[in-house]
């Protein structure tokens, strides 16, 4: 994955966007807590206005003007805490809050003419917390951070009663601070999607296995055989597994050597994930030359229908041998087994269906090898057996 090299987010806008939701819980946090915290501090600066101006209208509209600030930002932090907002809706709010937070600053500098100085450190400290903790793009920010720059110096040239170095002094503060904060804004972006990544691998690393690319057991136990964790939104509850078990796999290795069995593995694995669904159903890896398919939303049938397409494939894909000087073909048995999860399958449903379907596997390797074995759980039913087929390992 690239970063922007201005913004320090993610190059493809599908990784940012990914990455935005992973992140949307931690952000909704940090957008309620930068809000309650710089208005906390916005209220508490109504003193510095009473100060200048003493107690009388002009303290009151400032008063009126922060509390605008603090309702809009009270009424973002509060939707961020209390609703689950969208990644657009959190950056709404975000911006919405700075929108209006920025515009009362600058009709309180107005109405206090005589401390700009002190508007523009106030200012700058405003527009580090806007690039750094409130939760936006970094054009987002930058936009708004631009936008408040040159208007602030346009009322302070047109209001403030400045010299020409306070002018100056005010105009390297404010490019300070905008460099500044673009910069820590860009390194922050870029080491949050670092870390992410970084985690998105080892999580990947942790549940494939290294051979083939499918699921290993560690996957299979942590996560697809937790109660609950296989829906079947789309099939009125019913959920298939297919065992596949590659035939005589031990003479390959014995007579071309592992190099070879590991092709054939592969091999098998390719055509098992590429005649599954991407994102709906799982593939292990069970064990050495076993692996196992579990797929949602599939009746008998349909389970059956996979395993004899990847039968008939697979016995008819010839793979080469490491040193490529032979061609090594051999067939593979499955057990094919079917539960219907709203007819009380269980809270360990796939575990059971595992168990049946290896049984109705090692019924395929009685029966001969290279044919498919299945059975719906549920039914009681007799198990169903594809036609009988001859095992083979030939050299071409
Ligand atoms: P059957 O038809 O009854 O399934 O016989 P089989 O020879 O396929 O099964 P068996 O269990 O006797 O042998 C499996 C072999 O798979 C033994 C083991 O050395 C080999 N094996 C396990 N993991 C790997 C691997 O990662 N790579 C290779 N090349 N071989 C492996
Ligand atoms: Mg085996
Ligand atoms: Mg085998």
């Amino acid at each position: 994955m690239r970063f922007h090299p201005l913004t320090g987010e993610f190059a493809l806008p599908a990784n940012e966007a990914a990455f935005l939701v992973h992140k949307l819980p931690q952000t909704r946090a940090l957008l309620g807590f930068t809000l309650v915290f710089c208005t906390v501090f916005y209220l508490a600066f109504a003193v510095s206005d009473l100060t200048a101006l003493g107690y009388g209208p002009g303290f009151v509209r400032l008063c009126a003007a922060r509390a605008v600030v603090a309702a809009t930002a009270g009424t973002c932090a509060w939707l961020a805490y209390r609703r689950p907002l969208s990644v657009a809706a959190t950056r709404s709010a975000a911006s919405a809050a700075e929108a209006v937070a920025l515009a009362c600053f600058m009709f309180i500098a107005v109405q206090r003419p005589g401390e700009f100085h002190w508007h523009a450190m106030s200012l700058a400290i405003m527009l580090i917390v806007i690039y750094l903790y409130i939760p936006n793009s970094f054009a987002g920010a930058l936009a708004l951070t631009s936008i408040a720059t040159v208007a602030f110096l346009g009322l302070a040239l047109k209001y403030g009663r400045l010299t020409a170095a306070d002018v100056v002094t005010m105009i390297m503060l404010l490019v300070l601070a905008n460099a500044f904060g673009a910069l820590a804004a860009r390194r922050f972006n870029q080491v949050s999607r670092e870390e992410y990544q970084a985690r998105a691998q080892l999580q990947h690393a942790a549940a494939r296995d290294h051979l083939t690319g499918c699921f290993n057991r560690r996957h299979l136990h942590d996560n697809l055989m937790r109660p609950g964790q296989v829906r079947t939104p789309h099939g009125g509850g019913l959920v298939t597994v297919v065992m596949c078990d590659i035939d005589n796999f031990k003479r390959i290795n014995d007579t071309y050597g592992h190099a070879s069995g590991d092709a054939v593995l592969r091999t098998f694995a390719e055509l098992l994930t590429q005649m599954t669904r991407d994102g709906v159903d799982s593939v292990v890896r069970y064990g050495g030359e076993e692996f196992l398919a579990i797929l949602p939303d599939t009746d008998l049938d349909g389970g059956i229908g996979l395993a004899e397409r990847l039968r008939t494939r697979f016995a008819g894909t010839s793979v080469a041998t490491d040193d490529g000087t032979a061609q090594v073909r051999t067939t593979a048995s499955f057990g094919v087994a079917c539960a219907d999860l709203t007819a009380g399958a269980g809270d360990n449903v796939v575990r059971d269906l595992i168990a049946a379907a290896d049984k109705l596997m090692y019924d395929a390797k009685r029966g001969g090898r290279d044919r498919v074995h299945a059975r719906c759980v549920c039914d009681g039913g007799a198990g169903r057996a594809a036609p009988l087929r001859a095992a083979s390992v030939s050299r071409r």
